[in-house]
């Protein structure tokens, strides 16, 4: 009994100490590693190319199958097979699993890990790229549509991760800067949708400020991958508005509805929250007064040219400004402005709904969005539930129109 105490000891000590020789042996080899200057980045392995929304990529096959490889570095003769240890490993495949799983509904195939290498068609490789700083992680793009050949077999999509840069952000996972979660959902983002780096509020955008995917990300990958069904982000269901002359509800058209951007970013619609679209209509049919819609989704430069707030809900497809039109507007604008103001029925309907922004424009105009509210986030709560107000509404002198200066903040 203590014999085999002693020799399973003895194994485990020879187990550990291999593995501790692996983590250390890679702590030499990452001390003496070439240093770059700046902070390390993502790279995409063609930096020029641009892929022109639209392309499916993807094609051939039914599922997208991944394989995390962990390569054998080797210095000076030396072979470093188990810098991760299966701890490590198991945070990888945890993480690796919750980034596609968050990207999955927004191209609709299957993802799944593979246990074989053959079995897979992207890979997921730990490997030396160029030294500590510079590139993180070099990803492939998918293959667009015009690329793809059914004759010849699918290549392998690489999402590289560069050992120098990604080895502390794996171990000192509780403090890393950038955690393996935020790289691997960038990563997806190219290469599975085929998303380029840009300066929206978006998961790509180099600033890093974005951890987790946004709903730009979503919309650019369900432009992609021509998802133009309804979808639901983030607590919100977006629907697709072209420009025409279906009915979205009752009492508007889908070109009602549609943006006014002189060039929007798809040619062929966009994406719009349902419950901004239910909201108008409840209006509608509430005050029983025509409206005329005058902004809608607004894409990033389309809001920077309309003077819109830097975070506009009008960028998110969450908002729309409209006005009351024909000989009731009068009273069919004091009586909403009123029963916001005043806690109305409306107002309880409305944030039923799901409206959480009512705001005016001192062109008289009004504004509605169904933004994400986080608890105790708005300024304004109602019926126990939190809200946002500004312009005509926030004011205390009734009939000063000329005062609105807060709604830069909200839009
Ligand atoms: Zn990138
Ligand atoms: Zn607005």
């Amino acid at each position: 009994m203590i014999r085999k105490v002693i020799i399973v000891s003895i194994v485990m000590w020879l187990c550990g100490c291999m593995a501790n020789k692996g983590e250390s042996q890679f702590e030499e080899l990452l001390a003496k590693a070439p240093k770059f200057e700046g902070e390390a980045d993502c790279g995409v392995s063609n930096a020029a190319a641009f892929r022109i929304l639209g392309n499916s990529d993807w094609q051939d096959s039914s599922e997208i199958k991944y394989f995390i490889e962990y390569q054998t570095i080797v210095d000076g003769g030396t072979e470093i097979t188990n810098y991760f240890n299966s701890s490590d490993k198991k945070y990888i495949r945890e993480i690796a699993a919750k980034s596609f799983a968050r990207w999955q509904p927004h191209i609709g195939k299957p993802i799944r890990e593979v246990s074989k290498k053959n079995d897979a068609n992207m890979l997921l490789v730990f490997k030396l790229i160029d030294g500590i700083g510079r590139h993180a992680a070099l990803t492939d793009f998918a293959q667009t549509g015009d690329e793809f050949d059914p004759k010849l077999k699918r290549w392998m999509v690489q999402m590289r991760f560069d050992l120098y840069d990604i080895y502390k952000v794996i171990k000192d996972r509780e403090s890393a800067k950038y955690n393996f979660e935020f790289i691997c959902k960038h990563e997806i983002g190219h290469g599975i949708f085929n998303l380029m780096h840009n300066e929206d509020y978006s998961i790509m955008n180099e600033n890093k400020k974005w951890r987790d995917i946004q709903f730009d990300d979503v919309y650019a990958a369900r432009i992609v991958y021509k998802k133009f069904e309804n979808f639901d982000f983030d607590g919100n269901r977006y629907t697709w508005i072209t420009k025409s002359n279906k009915n979205a509800t009752l009492n508007f058209k889908q070109s009602e509805l549609y943006t006014r951007c002189a060039n929007p970013n798809y040619n062929n619609g966009h994406f719009l929250s349902t419950k901004t679209i239910a909201g108008l209509q409840y209006i509608r049919t509430h005050y029983n007064c025509p409206i005329k819609i005058n902004s809608s989704y607004r894409h990033l430069q389309c809001n920077k040219d309309a003077s819109g707030a830097t975070y506009s809900s009008h960028v998110f497809a969450n908002a729309l400004d409209f006005r009351f039109i024909g000989p009731n507007a009068k009273k069919a604008t004091d009586n909403y402005i009123r029963d916001v103001r005043l806690n109305g029925t409306s107002l309880q309907m409305l944030l039923n709904i799901g409206i959480r922004g009512f705001g005016s424009y001192s062109s008289g105009a009004l504004h509605i969005d169904s933004r994400h509210i986080p608890n105790g986030g708005g300024n304004k709560k109602s019926f126990g539930i939190d809200w946002i107000w500004w312009g005509i509404f926030i004011q205390q002198n009734e009939g000063a129109f000329n005062l609105f200066d807060d709604f830069s903040k909200y839009d």
